[in-house]
């Protein structure tokens, strides 16, 4: 499954990083890193993560097309 993260909606609140730490990797205090090609057993996680994103910038599968326009 793909993911997208819009980076500059992301604030560096973290809640996916703890949510799904082996997608998401925060380096210093606002430059997330992540995997945008999510292993099946990560999903779950995954959208809890997006689910939690306190500016939903965490786009997930249909939502990615949908979201780069
Ligand atoms: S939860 Fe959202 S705002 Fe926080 S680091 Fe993750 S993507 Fe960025």
């Amino acid at each position: 499954m793909r993911i997208v993260v819009d980076l500059p909606r992301c604030q560096g609140y973290a809640q996916c990083v703890f949510l799904a730490p082996e997608v998401f990797e925060l380096h210093g205090e606002e430059t997330l890193l992540y995997d945008p090609a999510v292993p099946d057993e990560q999903l779950d996680r995954v959208r809890q993560a997006a689910a939690a994103c306190p500016v939903q910038a965490i786009l997930v599968g249909e939502q990615v097309s949908a979201g780069a326009r």
